[in-house]
Parts: structure tokens; sequence; C-alpha cells
């Protein structure tokens, strides 16, 4: 099963269809100097529940995109791709609960992130939901519906330890935001579909972060772009020393294919049920 996986850095593995490689027997001490906060730091690992492109088998495929961060103080899930019936039926084969979500990110107010929330609320009342500001007061009155609390974070805002929001971009036009997860390779930021573009969410994530991002994963909405257009982002993912790239669900096949041509083993072109494993120190 070891061929299904691809060495992330520092003993983070990624993992494509639930098969799980083995921690290599010994590797680097992260370099801590850089960073702030605990100096331990947990075992973190991203599930993409929802997307379009295919993934690990028995999981179901549909138009959307979320993903599910567990390891931070809170398991979080980050949108809730366009169907909540697929959502919660892959979660579950996932091995993820409703019950273990303990706060929501939603990147936009578009219904292929949407999509699961009020079947999500249903499962798991109660939760906070991070939504960017001017999303709109109709999806502050779903979450309020279901019992949840709405909470409009304009700015970078603080999910727990090790997990915050880039504040919200692309104001009077789509808002939307990313989250930044914190790990022992470095900071990973999940963007829903990039509205406001990949690589102007990554110089946030890498602002509110203080530092470079270990990964990007999530759509980045470049379907409609020329070849010149996509190579400018990859530069600029290169000129913020942006480590790796994972687009999936909106990012188009030109852009999946550029970047993996440009970014070769540190492209990783996931889908449904990929799993990014990052180990603890
Ligand atoms: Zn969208
Ligand atoms: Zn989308």
């Amino acid at each position: 099963m070891k061929t299904a996986a691809i060495a992330l850095a520092a003993g983070a593995v990624l993992t494509v269809g639930g098969c799980r490689a083995a921690r290599p027997a010994s590797r680097p001490a992260p370099a801590q100097a850089a960073r702030s906060g605990p100096s331990t730091e947990e075992k973190v690992v991203i599930t993409i529940v929802f997307d379009n492109n295919a993934g690990a088998a028995g999981l179901e495929t549909a138009w959307g995109f979320g993903c599910v961060v567990r390891g931070p103080e809170k398991t979080i899930l980050f949108d809730t791709g366009g169907d909540g019936r697929i959502l919660l039926a892959n979660m579950k084969k996932l091995g993820i609960a409703p019950a273990d979500i303990d706060a929501l990110v939603i990147s936009h107010a578009h219904g292929d992130h949407t999509g699961g929330l009020a079947a999500l609320l249903a499962a798991r009342g109660g939760v906070p939901v991070y939504i960017p500001a001017g999303a709109g007061a109709s999806l502050a009155e779903q979450i309020r519906s279901h019992g949840a609390e709405p909470i409009e974070a304009d700015a970078s805002a603080d999910v727990c330890d090790g997990a915050k929001t880039t504040g919200t971009l692309g104001k009077g036009a789509i808002e939307e935001h990313g989250l930044c997860v914190k790990t022992a390779a470095g900071w990973v930021l999940i963007t829903g579909c990039a509205h406001p573009g990949a690589a102007v969410m990554a110089a946030k994530a890498t602002e509110v972060t203080a530092g470079a991002l270990e990964l990007v994963v999530g759509g980045f909405h470049m379907g409609s772009h020329s070849k010149a257009q996509i190579d400018a982002v990859i530069d600029e993912f290169e000129k913020l020393a942006v480590r790796r790239a994972a687009p999936c669900h909106c990012s188009g096949d030109n852009t999946r294919k550029q970047f993996q041509q440009r970014y070769g083993q540190r492209c990783s072109l996931v889908g449904v049920g990929a799993v990014f494993d990052f180990a603890g120190e």
C-alpha cells in the first residue's frame, strides 16, 4: 500500500485512497526556532470528505468541496460540499462522525460549499460556524435556524490553537476566507473555491501565519485561466515559497496538469478520501 502514499515532509504522509503509509523510522526534527505557541505539535490529519474528483473507492463524488481537520484542539469541518446525504455518507465511510465536529468553517456562500450545512447541523447542532464577513444574511440565518452560532470573521479569527481563518478577502465581490492549520511540517492553507485568487489567499495566509506555507489544498478556481495565467499563479506560489500544492475541486484540469508539471513531486492531484497525515513531534 505504500505506493499509494507520497511523503510530504518531516514524517508527513499524503495518503490517497485510505492507504496509510508507515511513518519513516527516522526523520529530521522539524525546526523549532521560527515557531510560536506550544513547543509540541500535535499530529494533524486533513481528510477530504467531499470533492468532485474521484479518490478512494466506495466514496461518492459530487460537485463541491469539504474536508475535516483533526489534531488541533478542535476537530474542524471546512465546507460541507453540495449535498448533505453525500457528505454524511462519505464522512461515515471515512470514520468521522458528525459528533466529532467541534467547529465549522464555511469558505463562502456558494451552494457547493454550504449544501451539506443543514444536514451536518441537524446531526451536530450548537457548534460555532465561521463565515466570511459580508457572506449574506441568508447564510447566517440558515446557521441560526439550526441552533448554531455564525461568527463573521472579517479579520483572521482563531478557531482554536493552531487553526485560524485568513480573514475575509474578495470584499464586494465573492467574500471568501480560507483556513490555516499549523502542523509539525509548517502551515497548511485550505481553500474552498479561492474566488479572490489562489495566490492572493496564499499571500494573506503567509501574512497571518507569519511563515511560509507547507501546503495549499482545495479549489483554486482557475478552470477558465489561460496557460499564461496559470503559470503566473504558480510563479506567485513559488515566490511565496509555498512548498506543496494540491489543487482539487474547481481548480480545472489544466491547472492541475500545470501545477504537476511545475511542482513535480510537490504537487498532489487529490480527490475525495485523500488523507494528509502530518506526524506530530
Ligand atoms: Zn464558489
Ligand atoms: Zn466551489
